[in-house]
């Protein structure tokens, strides 16, 4: 499905994953490596309009000209901590592309974006910035993310996450109507404590063991 910049991934394979992902009896382990697994399937549908060239080269039998990716090597920016858990995968996709940190945590009174780290690659402004988040529940702290790189030059942008609600797609996208979201879904909503519904709990505590 695609909607207004919102592509959800309906692949069976991710689909399959995210079951597992969403139980609450998944290990620790093992819910790494599904998120891993998923991330990569992610970072295949969020790669596919990217800007190829055509070079020269021979294969054994004859000269051809045959696609390449074009442009500055992308750069694929984690929201810590969380994110880190997307980027391993995307990374053993994209295995060149450059990394960036921000560093962000949720008050948990206003459920409002405090930064607390960024580090990013140069000519940030050259590059396609995959931001990742596994969970975009309120959207705060994806929109404040998105909004430092945007401050640090950043123009040609995607946002990858693993479940999204209606309220942080929202929120969003009033902020950032330039920036698509590409989702494995899009759950109910949010409860009173900014979890997302069904969802699968604390991703961060789940992919780290730290609950
Ligand atoms: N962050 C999480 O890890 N889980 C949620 O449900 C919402 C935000």
């Amino acid at each position: 499905m695609s909607d207004n910049d919102v592509t959800v991934v309906h692949h069976p394979l991710i689909q399959h994953k995210l079951t597992f992902m969403r139980d609450k009896s998944t290990p620790t382990a093992m819910f790494r490596q599904l998120l891993r697994e998923i991330s990569l399937l992610l970072a295949y549908e969020v790669c596919r309009d990217l800007e190829i060239k055509m070079v020269e080269i021979e294969t054994p039998l004859e000269k051809i000209s045959s696609p390449k990716l074009g442009g500055k090597k992308l750069c694929l920016v984690s929201i810590l901590r969380a994110g880190n858990g997307l980027l391993d995968g995307m990374l053993d996709l994209i295995p060149s592309a450059r990394v960036g940190h921000v560093g962000l945590y949720r008050d948990p009174k206003t459920l409002q974006p405090v930064e607390y780290y960024m580090k990013l690659p140069h000519s940030i402004n050259e590059r396609l910035c995959i931001v990742v988040d596994p969970m975009l529940a309120t959207g705060n702290s994806a929109a404040a993310a998105v909004q430092k790189l945007k401050d640090a030059g950043s123009v040609n942008l995607k946002f990858v996450c693993l479940m999204a609600t209606p309220e942080g797609i929202n929120v969003f996208q009033k902020e950032h109507p330039d920036v698509p979201i590409i989702t494995a879904s899009i759950d109910r909503g949010l409860n009173d404590h900014g979890y997302i519904m069904p969802g699968l709990g604390d991703a961060g505590d789940r992919m780290y063991g730290t609950k």
